[in-house]
Order: structure tokens, then sequence, then C-alpha cells
């Protein structure tokens, strides 16, 4: 078939998006009626994830079609339908429970998008247990300060990279009470202190009564990054599930025989909230790819799985840009009717490329760890402003406010000023806190505001657009990373006496790590240093998180309190006005 005729015919299969008129539906919207558009537990039990996702399913009509298909790196394909997922998560909650892992405690898991991961994650929540991913490239420091930030009590975790990150933590992390290995018992032998997930798997029944459920029991917990300090863990509740399930259908537009593909790895929210528990939560097949970004592969997982509705990220799209529009040719992709992008900004160039490519608009859509689900997206049914983050949720009120003189902050009314956007506290997803830092949490709030850190402005018509982050954060190929925790590694490094760390500027990945490293009198900078500290970090922090690139510098530019001044890095690294240096004590 010609190519423009592939482009016309992919019209043909639209369905009348669930948002059809925004204004209507945010004006008849209840987070009530979509509660009670689920199932909740039997017998007024309370509302749990796994249920809403998995069992409501299991006795139903759905119970045979196909939940989760994985596409394993080597090319095998595993297939669960909604039936078999019961059993298996079932399995892993039996399992649990077996290692009287309690509600409330902290299961982590550690892996690659793998069948495990999404069973145990499931499993961990009908047992009434906190699930908490690690992204499998992170590396032994950014492991252990979570787990022992989360006090984990059970990891899930390959036999690799067992051996490769975890084992050498095993004495510094005691409450790390169970470690439960996926693969061949072959591998797992002889890691001592170690459990044989499949053995457990096969021993446990594929039952269980998902006990009663508090909508706000906690069920989720997800580390973010800020400017300084550890990590911190945000703390979602059950009764997300609400916003999971209502924003999937506007803001991705599920209808009953979708097949969605959501490219996000479940190490960040994004591959949780929409990777596991939104499709399943709406009855639809989801695909899953193991492996890395690849463009062929993508382009044939697409056409061969017949994807109709795909939720990917800026960065993968700005490297299929660069692989060019020439191969998609060769690929049918008339199935495919709506493209949804999160997690950076989407440049306009992005959006009209992907018009070209695949005759249909990418997305854009916003939202963070904290919010736990879309709360600001370009809908099906309305026009796109390239480069804009689009307009609020049903059921979410957005602003841009100002910081005022006394502290409080206020909205700004007029079109286009520039200010914080924050969000109306109260949508269901909203995180519930910070693990064990409740000072961090009331920060975030102000005036009856939830202040996101990110600087925004609104249009005359209500289209939010991004401007950047309020604090230093660095955005890395969608990875949010903060530079505290890889100045402090550095520092472990014997030659480092100080250390800033700021997000450079990339045209594909958004930003890259580049670390700034003024070194003890002992040492001389050289090549060769250069790239011990750049193995350094990488083995210690794992590729994500490392820097790319570091500078030797005679100091670090800090306050007189002592912060360092990564704004004042980034100025001169970027040849940009150094802008107010008076706060500049030493460097
Ligand atoms: P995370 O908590 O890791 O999901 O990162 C959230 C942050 O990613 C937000 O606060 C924004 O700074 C950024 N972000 C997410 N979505 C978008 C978007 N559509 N456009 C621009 N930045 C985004």
């Amino acid at each position: 078939m010609a190519w423009e005729t592939i482009k016309k015919s992919q019209h043909d299969l639209r369905v009348t998006p669930n948002l059809e008129d925004y204004d209507h539906t945010c004006a008849d919207f209840s987070w009530d009626a979509v509660r009670r558009a689920l199932d909740g537990l039997p017998a007024g039990a309370g509302l749990n994830i796994a249920h809403e996702a998995v069992d409501r399913y299991v006795a139903g009509p759905l119970s045979g079609r196909l939940a989760l298909r994985f596409l394993s790196k080597r090319g095998e394909t595993r297939d669960f339908t909604y039936r078999q997922l019961g059993s298996e998560t079932s399995r892993f909650a039996n399992v649990l429970r077996r290692l009287g892992v309690a509600k409330g405690e902290r299961v982590f898991v550690l892996a690659g998008r793998i069948p495990e991961l999404y069973i145990a994650a499931l499993g961990t929540l009908k047992n009434g247990s906190v699930f908490c991913p690690l992204f499998s490239a992170f590396g032994p420091a950014p492991i252990r300060q979570r787990i022992a930030i989360g006090d984990g009590r059970v990891l899930v975790t390959t036999a690799a990279l067992y051996r490769r990150k975890v084992e050498q933590l095993r004495s510094v992390l005691p409450g790390l009470r169970h470690v439960l290995l996926a693969g061949s018992s072959d591998e797992i032998r002889g890691l001592p202190g170690t459990l044989d997930y499949r053995l457990l798997m096969d021993e446990a029944e594929d039952r269980f009564v998902i006990p009663p459920t508090d909508p706000e029991d906690l069920a989720l917990l997800h580390f973010t990054s800020g400017t300084t300090g550890t990590p911190k863990g945000a703390m979602h509740v059950h009764q997300a599930v609400v916003a999971h399930h209502a924003t999937a259908s506007y803001a991705l537009d599920f209808h009953p025989e979708d097949v969605f593909w959501c490219t996000a790895d479940p190490g960040w929210v994004t591959g949780t909230s929409y990777g596991i528990i939104a499709p399943l939560t709406h009855g639809i097949t989801s695909v899953i790819d193991e492996a890395e970004f690849d463009a062929e592969r993508w382009y044939s997982i697409l056409q061969n799985q017949r994807v109709t509705i795909w939720y990917t990220a800026p960065t993968a799209v700005r490297m299929m840009m660069k692989a060019g529009t020439d191969i998609i040719r060769g690929y049918d992709l008339r199935r495919l009717r709506f493209i949804a992008s999160v997690g950076e900004p989407l440049n306009p160039e992005a959006v009209v490329w992907g018009r070209e490519a695949f005759g249909l608009p990418i997305h854009d859509n916003w939202w963070q760890t904290e919010t736990g689900g879309i709360m600001i997206a370009n809908y099906p049914a309305m026009d796109i402003r390239p480069g804009s983050m689009g307009r609020p949720l049903p059921g979410i009120e957005a602003a841009i406010v100002r910081h005022r003189p006394d502290k409080s902050v206020e909205p700004m009314d007029e079109p286009g000023t520039q200010g914080e956007l924050a969000l109306r506290p109260g949508w269901p997803s909203m995180f519930r806190g910070y693990l064990n830092e409740e000072e961090r949490y009331r920060k975030c709030f102000n005036s009856g505001w939830y202040l996101t850190g990110d600087l925004a402005t609104r249009d005359a018509d209500g289209y939010f657009w991004f401007v950047g982050r309020a604090d230093d954060v660095i955005k890395s190929s969608g990875h949010l990373i903060g530079p505290f925790e890889v100045e402090s590694v550095l520092l472990e490094h014997p030659a480092v006496a100080e250390a800033g760390v700021i997000g450079k500027p990339d045209p594909v990945a958004g930003e890259v790590v580049k670390a700034f490293v003024a070194l003890k009198p002992a040492y001389a900078p050289g090549e060769e240093l250069r790239l011990d500290l750049l193995g350094f970090a990488r083995k210690r922090l794992g590729a994500v998180v490392a820097p790319k690139e570091i500078d030797f510098v005679a100091g670090v530019p800090k306050t007189r309190s002592g912060k360092i001044m990564r704004r004042l890095l980034k100025a001169r690294e970027l040849g940009l006005p150094e802008g107010d240096t008076s706060t500049l004590e030493s460097e």
C-alpha cells in the first residue's frame, strides 16, 4: 500500500474519544463517580489496586483476554491472560504471606522489564504490602540508599543483578530479610542468603483473598530526587487507582479493544502508573519490551503487536527522528491511532515530525512522581499547540503562582506570565508524604496549593507551557537525577575535594550529567584521572545517573552558607551571564 494511503486509512481507525468536549467533561466530572465505576473489594472490604487491575477480571468475561505480553531481549514471547495473571499474582502474595511479610512492609524489585517484576508488583499490592521499584540500571550506591530509606524487607531481583550490585550491600542492609532471585536454579544455587523465586512460586497456592484494604493504605513508594539531601520516597495509596483509571481514559484514550505499549520502565513512576496499573484497570492488553531502544525494533513492535496506543518519551522520539523517516515506510503502522509522550519537554519539531512520520501528532502530557498520575495533557479531540503540555485533566485545578514577599503564593491570571506551576491538592493519586520526611513534604504546600517545582506559563486559552525547573534537578533521557546524589559519590573518590554537578543541555537526551571537580592538593588533573573518575562514578551510580563529562576546576563556587552554586556553574558552562553573584563566597 502506498504511504499516503496508509496515512489516510489510519484515520479510519479513529474511535470516538473518551473526552470529546473538554468543558462539559470538566464541569460534570467528579472523583467519586470514577470511584463508583471501579469495583471495590468484595463485601465492601475497601479498595485495592491489584483487585481493580487483576482480580475483578478473573471471574468475568475478560478472564481469557491477553493482559500482558512480554517480548524478551532474545526474541521470546511470554503471554499472560487476566486469569493467569490472577493466579501468578496470588502465588506471589502467598509467598509473601509465608515469609511473614506484613501489610505496609516494603517489597523492592530491582529488575528489567521481565514478568517477575510485574507479578511481584501486583502480588505485593494484593498482600497489602508496599511496592517499591528500583531502576535496574542503578548502581549499588542508589540501590543501597533507597532500600535503607525505605526500610526494605524483601528484594526481588535476578541472579545477575544480585551478584553485580546487591551481594556487596547485604551486610549494610540488615533490615532486608529476604532476597528472592528470578532465573534458573543453577544460577541461583551458591548465592547464600537468597531464595529461589521460582521454587517459592511453585510451592505457593494460586488463590489468595485480598485482605480488607483502606483506600488510604500505603501501596506504592516511588523514589524521586531533589536538589539537596537524600532521595525522597513519595508515598502513594491504593486510592491512587481512581486517578490512574480516569486519567488513562482521558489522556491516553483507552478503549476496550486497545493494545497499549508504554515504553517507560517501571523503575520510574510512568512505568508503574501507566506501564502496569492503568491499562489493566481498563481490561486492555499491554505489550512490554525488555530490550532497550532500537528504532527498527520499535517499529516492528508497533507493527507486529498491532499497537493502537503508544505512550513514550521525548528522548525516544528524538532518537527516532535521528534514525530518519525512511525506515518507517517499510512498516505497516495502520493500527496505531494515538501517540502520547511524557517526562520532559517535547519540542514542537517532534510534534510536527510525528505528523509527518506516522500521520499522527504526538500528544504531550505532564506530571511528576508526586502527582502519581497525568495532570495536564493534550487530548485526542483537541487541537495540539506544538510545544504546549496541554490543559489540566478533568478534576485537576492548575495555576501559575507567584511567590509574594511574605512567602505566601498567589495565582496569576494574566496569560503568558511566568511563575511556578501549582496544583490544588485533593486528587486521589496525590502523594501522601515523603517517607519519614514530614518537613520536606510540608514545604511542598503553600496557601492551599501544591507547588510542583516547575516553571511554566499559561496562555489565554488555558494551555500550559513548560519553561524549566525552579531547582537544580537534572532531567536526562527522561530520568530525574539529583545532583547531590552524584556529588556525594564523586566525593568518595580519594582525589576529589569538591564536586558540583549540573545538567548540560543535549539535543537528544534533553540534558546530560556534567560534573565539575576540584582535586585534593596531592592530585593533578589529567586524562587518566578523568577516566578513572568517570569509571568510578559509573560503577557506583550506574550508567543513567553517572556523569558523562567531568571538568577539573580550581574550586567549586559556593554561597556563604556553603551551598554549591550550580546555577553559576551552568551559566559558565553555557557562556551565559552569571547573574546575581552577591552570595558567592568562595571557589
Ligand atoms: P519525575 O518525577 O521523574 O516523573 O519527573 C517530573 C518532572 O519531569 C516534572 O516536574 C518536569 O520537570 C518534567 N516533566 C514531566 N513531563 C513533562 C513535560 N511534558 N514537559 C516538560 N517537562 C516535563
